[in-house]
């Protein structure tokens, strides 16, 4: 049992831990949120992407129509040329054949190409839309994500700060008493309660006789159930 000059000592050590404690499980929250962000961005840069490839495939598709309207025309017009200097009937034949083929292939890409550019334009302004509304929405992400990491930085030199307090604090609890603390502060994040009504402020067991005259002797004491530390207000007055 140590003297009461390191009850308050022990109270300040687990106050300050419980401070650095608090920072750490901060910085943990705003990790977690910088986390989203990211996702969410990255969401929204893939969403941009498909987007912008989706546009491309449907300008490629108007142009590969084009060109194939335009093989098609110059392959009409040869056949054209060909039937007026042809002598043969036969030849005639196999030319007029060939020429309706041609223009049927023609009537039927027009008509193609006419969709093709209805559904390219009219994509061309809903991706306008996505582009606008993705990058406004990036721009915003960007902002908070610069917000989130200066709350890091800052909440990281609090950390750092607290942690030298800790340390500071651990040079005034006797080494054994120091060691006891370190021991039960790796299994419980409370290992210093004041006795509340009689009883342990971590596990409410009720102290025995024995217990409450020994704290009012101001000694440091565990409680039998949970081995936490106990102390009293009186205990933290008196020093
Ligand atoms: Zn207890």
């Amino acid at each position: 049992m140590e003297s009461v000059n390191f009850v308050a000592a022990l109270v300040e050590l687990a106050h300050a831990d419980q401070q650095l404690q608090k920072l750490v499980s901060q910085i943990q929250q705003y990790e977690h949120i910088k986390q989203e962000l990211i996702i969410k961005k990255n969401d929204l840069n893939n969403t941009l992407l498909q987007a912008s490839a989706h546009k491309n495939q449907l300008i490629k598709n108007v142009a590969v129509i084009e060109l194939d309207l335009k093989v098609t025309d110059e392959h009409y017009k040869k056949i054209d040329t060909k039937l007026e200097h042809t002598s043969s009937a036969k030849e005639y034949q196999s030319l007029r054949a060939e020429k309706e083929t041609l223009r049927a292939k023609r009537v039927k890409l027009d008509e193609q190409l006419l969709d093709a550019w209805t559904v390219r334009d009219e994509y061309e302004v809903s991706f306008a839309q996505i582009k606008k509304e993705s990058e406004e929405e990036i721009t915003t992400l960007d902002q908070n994500l610069e917000s989130i990491n200066a709350q890091i930085t800052t909440a990281r030199s609090q950390v750092n700060h607290a942690q030298e307090f800790v340390a500071k604090k651990y040079t005034l609890v006797p080494e054994q008493l120091a060691e006891e603390y370190k021991r039960m502060r790796a299994s419980i994040d409370n290992p210093v309660v004041p006795i509340i009504d009689n009883a342990c402020g971590g596990c409410s067991s009720y102290l025995t006789t024995q217990d409450l005259a020994a704290l009012h002797a101001k000694r440091i004491i565990n409680c039998k159930y949970c081995f936490r530390f106990l102390y009293t207000p009186d205990h933290l007055t008196s020093v």
